[in-house]
């Protein structure tokens, strides 16, 4: 692996015919109705993969691809992988094929990469109807080690269950302790087409929970870029799209914020080779065949740039950035990415601690962060406030950080300077900062508590919750006294509302000392007569 950000990755999975670079993502190659040929997709639009269904060959093209390879039979040397069929039971009912047959079929092709003959759960399905795809895909996968005969091959261990999460994680759990070196998830496609992006959230994160989290993940019929950044920060590698070609079929043309309907265009929003040098209306004036042509072409450019994108945001530690704004393209996504609220404590374990870059924060969202999680854990749970200080003295965060070294706060420092040593080790100075809570000033230069941005007026909702914060370090630490800088044009009344209920509730003595521009002096004097006092006490 190379590069890592929340449980995104950029990784490298060598296949007998080459070593390809995750995220990854496989065009679907059907090679009886295929728009752009299988070698146009490696030359041209760079795909280091593609995926086909073993299914298909078998019943059309029968030993074809048996005598001649299955390279060679599709014109193409990179990396192939095969699907099982597994996606016509779902779509058709019943395949006449058996596991055994498929499985050596696969290997007599020479698949780089595939897939057992699985049985997809589906979306509107019983526990029960759930529950029996889930055990003869198991029993199917334990059995597949009987049959298989090549090592060469890397072999995919699907995860069923569908919504059913308990079923999710008991297939997961299970498979990942066969030998098998990719997993995938089935039949997310039903779910991406209701638009049940929160729903997807779960069940991916259900399997990463319970697999090996070093091997692959695969996320089956995945194939619009609207959501690969949320599929990849959930931990998927690799995806493989059909939809490039469905959807220039409908004369639907792809982004990663929307599908239009070509003729609904004016002007193409994108720079791809295609659309560069034509507009709309002239594609529209071509022939049915050629507007397929294009639109499949203009999809696939937009399914990899958007990869290319999402693969810089790890590269820079931004893709929650990258995430967040592509989520706002859709409400249904971005309540998926709500949901990411809910694990943020598996999201925190496996992000990494630090980061080539500062974060961004814009709003609410912010506090489901696990840069944000992970420091109030710390903080609530490992913290301990330096021996021998009573008064907790609390100052707004500043525009410039390290807070301590900030030009604002440098107005209230001499007061400290003025009290004598002895003194000044009893004050300990933190500072309410948005939206990680309390930050004890010896802490605040660590990342990423100087290395952020947060946009600014605060909305009122996050003001709300970073006063909550303060109020539960109050009640949680050992100070006598608390004084707090009040700045009512920047957080209103809310953090000193809920200083003065949590110090009330702990009775502890509660002071306060209004900022205001140019009353430095008086500030500093009142400041000093307060810490005194209370020292004194
Ligand atoms: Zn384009």
């Amino acid at each position: 692996m190379k590069e890592k950000d929340l449980l995104g990755r950029i990784g490298k999975l060598k296949t007998k015919s080459g070593t390809v670079e995750t995220p990854l993502l496989f065009p679907v190659i059907n090679p009886s109705i295929q728009p752009v040929t299988p070698s146009r997709l490696k030359e041209e639009f760079g795909f280091e993969a593609i995926i086909t269904n073993a299914y298909i060959l078998k019943k059309r093209y029968l030993n074809q691809p048996v005598n001649l390879g299955l390279h060679k039979f599709l014109g193409y040397d990179g990396t192939v992988m095969t699907d099982s069929g597994a996606y016509q039971i779902l779509i058709y009912g019943g395949v006449e094929v058996d596991q055994a047959e498929i499985v050596s079929y696969q290997e007599s092709i020479g698949s780089d990469i595939a897939t057992i003959l699985d049985i997809p759960t589906g979306w509107r399905v019983t526990r029960d109807q759930a529950s029996l795809t889930v055990e003869e895909t198991l029993r199917r996968a334990r059995d597949f080690f009987k049959l298989k005969t090549r090592e060469d091959i890397l072999w995919v261990g699907p995860v069923q269950g569908g919504r059913h999460l308990d079923l999710v994680a008991k297939s997961a759990s299970e498979m990942g302790q066969m030998q098998f070196q990719i997993h995938a998830l089935g039949s997310p496609t039903e779910v991406m087409e209701s638009y049940r992006f929160d729903v997807l959230v779960d069940m991916i994160l259900t399997a990463k929970k319970n697999l090996p989290i070093e091997r692959p993940l695969h996320l089956f019929g995945a194939g619009h870029p609207i959501m690969f950044s949320l599929a990849v920060a959930l931990g998927c590698d690799l995806f493989d799209s059909a939809a490039y070609a469905l959807y220039a079929r409908e004369k639907r043309y792809m982004t990663e914020n929307g599908t239009w309907g070509l003729s609904e265009l004016d002007y193409f929003p994108c720079q791809c080779p295609k659309c560069s040098h034509s507009t709309p209306s002239e594609v529209l004036s071509k022939s049915a065949k050629e507007q397929e042509v294009f639109l499949a072409e203009h999809n696939l450019y937009a399914c990899s740039g958007e990869i290319r994108r999402i693969k810089q945001a790890i590269r820079d530690g931004r893709l929650w950035e990258y995430v967040e704004a592509k989520t706002h393209a859709h409400p249904a996504l971005l309540t998926a990415f709500r949901k990411l609220k809910e694990h943020s404590g598996f999201m925190e374990t496996h992000n990494p601690t630090i980061k080539r870059r500062g974060l961004f924060f814009s709003g609410l969202e912010a506090f489901s962060r696990p840069e944000v999680t992970h420091y109030r854990e710390k903080l609530s749970n490992r913290y301990v406030h330096p021996e021998g200080s009573r008064v907790l003295l609390l100052a707004p965060q500043t525009r410039t950080k390290p807070f301590h070294k900030a030009r604002e706060f440098q107005k209230i420092q001499p007061a400290l300077r003025r009290l004598d040593g002895n003194m000044v080790n009893k004050i300990h100075v933190c500072f309410y900062v948005a939206p990680f809570g309390v930050v004890p000033m010896e802490l605040d230069e660590v990342y990423p508590l100087s290395q952020h941005e947060t946009a600014s007026p605060i909305e009122d909702a996050t003001l709300g919750r970073v006063a909550d914060e303060v109020a539960s370090y109050i009640s949680s630490s050992h100070y006598k006294s608390v004084v707090l800088v009040h700045d009512p044009l920047n957080w209103s009344d809310h953090v000193k509302r809920a200083c003065k209920k949590s110090c009330l509730e702990k009775r502890v003595k509660f002071n306060y000392l209004v900022l205001r521009e140019n009353s430095t002096k008086n500030i500093l004097t009142r400041l000093e007569m307060i810490l005194k006092k209370n020292l004194s006490e």
